[in-house]
């Protein structure tokens, strides 16, 4: 078994949602969970939400996931980081891949954020978002972790005790025995950790092929396209399958990026059943307006998708946020939201898709969901779930969390038709 630690929520869903299409069949827990895993799994993906935490806690976590993992059979740990390398020079991506390597006693293991598909490549150590520099992409503005080095091997060896090399594009393109070669020699250079230079899935493909009893790897979701054909799996439809998904469809949207702004506008324009939460009329008469719109909507629960949502565009947020603040009027909102999700789950709601990535975090803790098995890809990066103990719900209940910025502007009722039909794009 794979066992996968993620520093983040939808990244840990981005990497399981990848091991699935190359034919794992996948869990995910949320935290380290108190009870025994629930199903069969060839992967399990424990999320942390530990990328900008104190370094020694999100060691602490990280090891703690690791002892579970081990005591689950786990033969290689794979630590998930983002794709954009976020990170300071405190960590958190070398503290615990050092922490890791101890555990694991192992003297060696590489560090990549590849994901070529994505636009995400490395050239001699250099990480490219797209066309650009990590350095000259947005990612040097992010609030907490800005990136303003796009030289991954300075950016690692300043926060990692073990000396850090480079395996070039050269040496990957020769395949796996090349990249075996080069990494005996590195160990007896005396270097710890490895960046990977990665400018197609090919050389993700290669480079997973010569991690076959690799202990440890540090790497974005890229590198798990490659990791399953090293213990005889291929892509299946099977590894993707849920049971039979029952009860009402609604979604619930608290993201304001743009693409949840189109996907909510697309589903208004199809005639769709909208209610719409305000965070200054919640600040005012909150428990009037949440029962309101939980009986408004139990009401009219069906297969067909209800929506209730908070996005709003960014200068209604910011109206809001000046009134209310931008902690409060978050947490005012995803309060609300959470609270009419669990309401509708208990009146028959069996299908719930989730839009933005806190808004998701806060109906997955409301709901009290440890673990989900993770479906089919509805758009990239997304894909359909299932817990199967959820508020005493016999079947479970179908769940798909999205990143603020994924999917396509038809999302919302197109993610249902996929689930209903069991036909993966
Ligand atoms: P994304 O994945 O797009 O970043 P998130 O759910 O992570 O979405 O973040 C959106 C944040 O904005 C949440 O904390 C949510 O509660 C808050 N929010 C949602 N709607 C509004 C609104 N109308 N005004 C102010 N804040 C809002």
């Amino acid at each position: 078994m794979l066992g996968c630690i993620a520093d983040d929520f939808t990244g840990a869903t981005d990497l399981a949602n990848n091991l699935v299409r190359a034919g794992m069949r996948v869990m995910q827990t949320i935290g380290i969970p108190t009870e025994p895993l629930g199903a069969d799994a060839d992967a399990v993906v424990v999320a942390l939400k530990s990328r900008t935490i104190e370094p020694s806690l999100a060691v602490e976590q990280s090891l703690a996931a690791l002892q579970w993992l081990r005591s689950l059979g786990a033969r290689q740990i794979y630590f998930k980081i983002c794709s954009t390398f976020d990170s300071t020079p405190r960590g958190n991506i070398g503290p615990v891949t050092d922490a890791l390597m101890d555990a694991l006693a192992c003297d060696f293991a590489v560090a990549t954020p590849a994901f070529p598909d994505n636009g995400r490549t490395v050239f001699r150590g250099h990480l490219f978002v797209g066309e650009h520099l990590l350095s000259d992409s947005g990612m040097r503005n992010h609030p907490l972790t800005p990136m303003t080095d796009s030289n991954l091997v300075r950016v690692m060896q300043a926060q990692s005790r073990h000396q850090v090399g480079l395996i070039d594009y050269r040496c990957v393109a020769q395949g796996p025995q090349a990249i075996r070669a080069r990494i005996a020699q590195l160990r007896v250079d005396g270097v710890g950790i490895a960046v990977v230079d990665a400018i197609s899935n090919d050389d993700l493909l290669r480079l997973g092929a010569a991690l076959s009893d690799a202990p440890l790897m540090t790497a974005g979701s890229g590198l798990a396209i490659a990791l399953p054909a090293n213990v005889g799996i291929s892509p299946s439809p099977a590894a993707a399958t849920l049971p039979p998904a029952r009860g009402a469809a609604v979604v619930m949207s608290g993201s304001c990026s743009l693409a949840t702004l189109a996907q909510v506008a697309h589903f208004r324009s199809q005639g769709g059943w909208v209610l719409a939460l305000d965070p200054l009329e919640l600040a005012a008469d909150g428990e009037r307006l949440i029962a309101g719109a939980i009986d408004a909507a139990a009401a009219r629960l069906s297969s067909v998708p209800l929506l209730i949502t908070s996005s709003a565009t960014a200068r209604e947020v910011r109206d809001a946020q000046a009134q209310l603040g931008v902690e409060a009027a978050g947490a005012l909102v995803e309060a609300a939201l959470s609270r009419i999700a669990v309401a509708l789950v208990e009146r028959g709601v069996g299908r719930l898709v989730v839009a933005g990535g806190e808004t998701s975090g806060a109906c997955v803790q409301a709901l009290g969901i440890h673990q989900l098995r993770i479906g089919s890809q509805i758009d990239p990066g997304v894909p359909w779930c299932h817990a199967a103990q959820v508020m005493g719900h016999r079947d479970g209940l179908h769940l798909c969390l999205k990143s603020g910025n994924f999917g396509a502007d038809d999302f919302f009722t197109r993610a249902f038709r996929l689930l209903d039909s069991g036909v993966s794009p």
